[in-house]
């Protein structure tokens, strides 16, 4: 048994944990005695994790599907309901990133910036909602700081999906308020993690780490773990009183203008 925690007893469903900030997520979670569902498309790195979970005594399940499928989000909200009896929070982790300015980006990327990132979260978001509100729970949105916060050049179809998230955390937070769910956004700024290199979006990504430490005014990069303990501080009790809310997490890196 994972030590008791502020989790214990409480299910999270966690989007794209198979890697990066969801996965930090799932392993911070179950430390603190979450039963964590891991959802992602690659069983591999899911069953990894789950495996981490294990040795470290937390339950989990793990669900495979692409978040852009819209019979996605109610089949992984049923399999976490069927495995652990309800359902207490749920992270919006899994997203995509890719560059392109507005002159240039394809409409096939655009739409794959879209699907993943605002309709996958949207499709999740809707297909949970009736657990969370049984149970009062929470969501946790993963933005950026590439969002609603500030544009960067050459990034269009990135920063316009993570505006909607901001937006679409507002609406929910609205819309899910007279239910006793709260609902919030996080924008990080860099974070280490396979986001800039699975897609071949940042084709240099040592000098990219590098440049980091001048473009975040506090001088380094982030860890996925940092990001992970403020998405466990607005999944719990502590945060009670806030939503619709959307925390920075950037090493100030929306103080700071240069790409
Ligand atoms: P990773 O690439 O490490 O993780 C992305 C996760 O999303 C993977 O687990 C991937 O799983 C999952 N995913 C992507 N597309 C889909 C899909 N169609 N269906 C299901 N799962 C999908 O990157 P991060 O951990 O960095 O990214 C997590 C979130 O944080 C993203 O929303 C990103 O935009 C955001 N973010 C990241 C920043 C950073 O610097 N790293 C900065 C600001 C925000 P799989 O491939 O197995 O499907």
């Amino acid at each position: 048994m994972a030590e008791r925690g502020r989790f214990t007893g409480r299910t999270v469903l966690v989007t794209g944990a198979s890697s990066g900030i969801g996965r930090a997520t799932a392993l911070a979670l179950g430390a603190k005695g979450a039963n964590v569902v891991l959802g992602g498309r690659r069983r591999d790195r899911l069953d990894a994790v789950a495996a981490e979970l294990k040795a470290a005594g937390a339950e989990s399940a793990t669900v495979t599907g692409d978040v852009r499928e819209e019979a996605t989000g109610p089949a992984w909200v049923q399999a976490a309901v069927e495995r652990f009896g309800g359902l207490d929070g749920l992270v919006n982790a899994a997203g995509v990133l890719g560059n392109g300015s507005v002159m240039d980006t394809p409409t096939a990327e655009w739409r794959r910036l879209m699907d993943a990132n605002v309709d996958g979260l949207f499709f999740m978001t809707r297909a949970a909602a009736g657990p969370l509100k049984a149970r009062k729970g929470a969501i946790v949105n993963v933005s950026s700081v590439a969002g609603g916060v500030r544009p960067y050049p050459g990034l269009a179809g990135y920063c316009v999906s993570k505006a909607a998230v901001d937006m679409l955390t507002r609406c929910s937070a609205l819309d899910f308020a007279p239910h006793g769910v709260r609902v919030n956004a996080i924008s990080p700024g860099v974070v280490v993690t396979e986001l800039h290199t699975v897609t071949g979006a940042v084709a240099d990504y040592p000098a990219f780490l590098e440049r980091g430490k001048t473009t975040h005014p506090i001088g380094r990069v982030g860890q996925a773990g940092e990001v992970a303990s403020l998405i466990l501080y607005l999944l719990s009790d502590e945060a009670g009183w806030i939503t619709g809310a959307n925390v920075s997490i950037d090493g100030g890196r929306a103080l700071a203008s240069a790409r």
